[in-house]
């Protein structure tokens, strides 16, 4: 027998042409595998100038590993087992059904996106939505955009270009990512006032601020944060009169925004851009895909003539919304005019209305399931609590339930976690938990597909074991 020469190391072509390979080449692309594929080789050159056998498989599962960490293949599906339901890192909100399949219709094939066929002239793209969002709201008009932050840039570049905008120190948010509120002022070219305190604004702080300069009031959603304690804020109707007095529009970021009253399905109640309208809001701006729902968009609704404004200006160009997410966002909303349907059609909905006893019965029927697949943790069903997510009523906790693992032998429990963290991850379909006090919670509200998570545990592979 001779001894192990790096000679046997096979060409990098061959193992691309290996059919253990070639779904790694079909989901990642040849490239990505090609190089993965030349570090790992580096690496058992190196192993076998230590004295290491020649590996005689191409260590597909290694590879697999190495292309996770490189991403480049395009979003894929995962189990989102955080307890966070709509999870901006997660892509937000899961369509329903007709709007993916109106997505692929319209991916398919030419569709009348800017044409009328009755006229058989030009039309307007945001006309398969505007009368939707105006029937549901009672608006006069509304217009859509690439997402909220694309509707407050739009709104603020439109009707306060190079002019002063009061907003209160307690409202004058950072969103995850990089969505600050005086940073989008400052490139939609308006000038932000600080007005009141981080605690409390009065009505004379906004009237003291107002002046020749002014272009318009700013109210902002507080949606992931609370002040507490001495505080002070002015409201919307009090606002509303104010602006009114000064002849200045008042514009309301809610930011999650819910279409209906979420207390029909047992969940606390969220602003509605209704209410903001009725307090006599003249536009009100929220999210597609946090709330309602939907694709990611931004929707702006409000009074006709300042959104006619709104779509004069070139940057509504740049903003616009595409042929499918103007199609899936279609679908969303026609869902609303039946809401009796939504507990079961929108995914947003039918999974925050979920009843905590429900989930604890399919954690209980999981959890000798995944123990059997986890020999060195133990896995407990117990309850726990959820979130919304994406800023929506950040206070609130949703009774949820799920799986709560630890390393059944102690050691180094944290390593070990990550390391069966890690493993989950790099399952075909990723399972996301979260790590926290030395345990591992997989919060259940959102598995549905409870046959392909069970099914693909048996290529768990935890590293180290
Ligand atoms: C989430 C949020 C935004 C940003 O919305 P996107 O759709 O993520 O761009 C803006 N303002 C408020 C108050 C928000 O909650």
């Amino acid at each position: 027998m001779r001894s192990p020469s790096l000679q046997d190391i096979p060409a990098v072509e061959a193992v691309l042409n290996d059919p253990a390979i070639r779904p790694l080449v079909t989901e990642w692309g040849r490239l990505a595998v090609r190089q993965a594929i030349r570090e790992q080789q580096a690496e058992i050159r190196a192993a076998m100038r230590g004295g290491a056998p020649t590996p005689t498989a191409p260590l597909a599962s290694d590879l697999r590993r190495r292309l996770i960490s490189t991403g480049g293949r395009g979003p894929r599906p995962v189990f989102n087992l955080t307890g966070t339901v709509i999870h901006t890192n997660l892509g937000r909100a899961s369509l329903p059904e007709t709007a993916i399949r109106a997505m692929a219709r319209a991916a398919h094939d030419p569709v009348d996106l800017e044409y009328d066929l009755g006229a058989g002239r030009r039309g307007h793209r945001d006309q398969h939505v505007t009368g939707l969002l105006c029937a549901l709201t009672g608006a006069e008009a509304a217009t859509v955009v690439n997402n909220n932050a694309a509707a407050l840039m739009l709104v603020l570049n439109t009707l306060a270009l190079h002019r002063e905008v009061p907003v209160s120190r307690g409202e004058l948010i950072e969103i995850g990512g990089s969505f600050r509120l005086p940073d989008i002022m400052a490139r939609a070219g308006c000038e932000l006032r600080e007005v009141g305190t981080t605690n409390r604004t009065h009505p004379a702080d906004y009237a003291n601020a107002i002046s020749k300069q002014t272009g318009l009031l700013l109210k902002v959603h507080r949606s992931n944060y609370v002040v507490e304690g001495f505080t002070a804020e002015v409201g919307e109707r009090e606002l509303a009169a104010l602006a009114r007095r000064h002849e200045l529009p008042l514009v309301v970021d809610l930011g999650s925004g819910a279409l209906l009253d979420l207390e029909r399905f047992g969940l606390p109640a969220e602003p509605t851009p209704m209410q903001s309208l009725d307090s006599g809001a003249d536009l009100v701006t929220f999210s597609g895909d946090k709330l309602l729902g939907g694709p990611q968009a931004g929707i702006i609704v409000g009074r006709k003539a300042l959104v006619e404004r709104l779509n004069a200006n070139p940057m509504k160009r740049a903003l616009r919304l595409d042929k499918l997410t103007l199609a899936a966002l279609a679908e969303v909303l026609k869902l609303y005019t039946e809401p009796e349907r939504l507990s079961e059609e929108l995914p947003v909905i039918r999974q925050l209305a979920r009843e905590q006893t429900e989930i604890r019965s399919q954690a209980e029927r999981l959890a000798p399931q995944l123990a059997e697949c986890l020999p060195e943790f133990e896995v407990v069903a117990v309850d726990m609590v959820g979130q919304i997510g994406s800023g929506a009523l950040p206070q609130t906790q949703i009774p949820s339930a799920g799986l709560r693992i630890a390393p059944a032998a102690g050691g180094n429990e944290n390593a070990t976690l990550e390391r069966l963290a890690g493993a989950l991850r790099a399952l075909p379909r990723p399972v996301i938990g979260r790590v926290h006090r030395g345990r591992l919670w997989l919060d259940l509200r959102c598995l549905e597909d409870e046959a392909q998570f069970i099914e693909q545990l048996s290529a768990l592979e935890i590293a180290g074991q």
